[in-house]
């Protein structure tokens, strides 16, 4: 089916400012409540939001196949589980109902007053129910980079990295869409020339420059993935901050990996920015530096440029940019991941979420954390205000963002914001 939403040429009835990262050739997915409390699935133009719900409801999407309620959900992943063919068809309409040539719902002022928001009158959700979390850490800048200080320049990366996608499972109850704040975590550390743990507040609160994938039904149980079947699976991107408690994950991570040092939250950008809409940013993986086993080969670009970058905003000062990375530098992309996570029969549902891990480029200002653009704290950054940070203070604002861009278009992830507060204190009981 062609991509017909993915036109350049086609300019939309709603205004989209110029470097707007939603213009027609977008059309992500998301959840939200509307004015009038009622949740809707929806899509945006420029800086509207558009209820696919009541759109549905007029009639707007006669000749899919939908149920009548598939967008009247407070999650996308039935929509998501209609799988690939439905989302083109979806979005192939919605760009033509929005396209400037056409007139049908742009003259109707009473379908209009029902289906358009603005940002101000919508309280963004988080776009799908995600059953499972699995966190990649597939960034060899940024392996090579953790395990030197962690183990040393010999002993870097581990024996298996250049072999196969290192992943773990997470949690995604901690799950959190932009907007949210969070509490600096507590718990177990091991000061400095001592054996004895102490408890406390986590001194070295990080973030984690991430993307992640939402995934449709892909498999039974006992089934695999074919390589080459891997991306008809993927749904989307979200960008991902995964949080950080590195001097908990120092203590506790020996041998089965991160437990709480990760999962106290995860924020990620409302919007789900499909695969489709990304399919001109497509570039070259990396190179393997080994020869990886027939089961992880793949044919055509499988990576995708999408610039990314983290801020600082410190309370009451302005933000400064800490970190310049892309998705590009993955050295394991997503259909190798999906392709590895199912190899063994491991089911993959509708509304799975799969973290890329921390993407640092090859510069050092293009590494994706505080614990690498600090160096463990040894070089800590100037904010604007003049303070300096080795890792993320009380009442920070910590704010990814993302887009692609070329000569005809630029597609975007607009941005996931997140304030850290201080640790959690129960109200006194009367
Ligand atoms: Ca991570």
């Amino acid at each position: 089916m062609p991509l017909a939403a993915n036109n350049p040429d086609r300019i939309s009835w709603l205004h989209v400012g110029k470097n707007s990262d939603f213009p027609i050739q977008n059309i992500p997915f998301g959840v939200f409540l509307t004015r009038d409390d009622i949740i809707t699935i929806g899509t945006r133009i420029g800086d509207t939001a558009i209820d696919l719900g009541a759109l549905h409801q007029l009639g707007y999407f006669e000749g899919i196949p939908l149920t009548d309620d598939i967008f009247l959900q407070d999650t996308l992943n039935d929509f998501i589980a209609d799988g690939r063919k439905t989302w083109r068809l979806v979005r192939n309409r919605i760009a033509e109902i929005f396209d400037k040539n056409n007139t049908t719902l742009q003259s109707n002022k009473k379908h209009k007053e029902i289906v358009l928001f603005r940002l101000d009158e919508i309280e963004m959700q988080l776009p799908v129910q995600i059953g499972d979390f699995t966190d990649f850490y597939a960034s060899r800048e940024h392996a090579t980079n953790v395990g030197t200080m962690f183990r040393g320049k010999e002993n870097a990366l581990m024996p298996n990295w250049l072999h196969l996608p290192v992943g773990y499972h997470g949690r995604s109850s901690s799950i959190i869409p932009s907007g949210i704040p969070i509490h600096r975590p507590q718990g177990q550390t091991i000061p400095p020339d001592s054996d004895t743990p102490v408890f406390g507040p986590s001194k070295l609160v990080d973030f984690e420059l991430e993307m992640a994938f939402i995934t449709t039904d892909a498999n039974d149980l006992g089934e695999s993935i074919p390589i080459e079947e891997a991306e008809e699976y993927i749904f989307g991107l979200v960008l991902l901050n995964d949080w950080s408690a590195r001097d908990i994950q120092k203590w506790e991570y020996v041998p089965l990996g991160p437990f709480l040092a990760k999962n106290f939250a995860s924020s990620i950008s409302p919007w789900i920015v499909t695969l489709d809409a990304l399919e001109s940013f497509r570039v070259t993986s990396p190179k393997p530096l080994k020869s990886q086993l027939p089961y992880l080969q793949y044919k055509g670009k499988k990576s995708f440029d999408i610039n990314l970058e983290m801020a600082i905003q410190p309370k009451n000062a302005k933000e400064k940019v800490v970190c310049k990375s892309n998705f590009k530098y993955m050295y394991w992309n997503m259909a190798q991941q999906l392709t590895h996570h199912t190899v063994n029969g491991c089911p993959v549902n509708s509304g799975d979420m799969m973290g890329s891990g921390t993407i640092s480029g090859p510069t050092p200002d293009s590494y994706g954390s505080m614990l690498e653009l600090t160096w463990r704290g040894e070089n800590p950054i100037k904010m604007k205000d003049g303070t300096e940070r080795k890792f993320i203070n009380d009442y920070d604002t910590v704010i990814m963002r993302g887009h692609c861009e070329n000569d005809d278009v630029r597609i975007g992830f607009g941005e996931v914001s997140t304030q850290l507060l201080p640790v959690f204190k129960p109200k006194k009981k009367k």
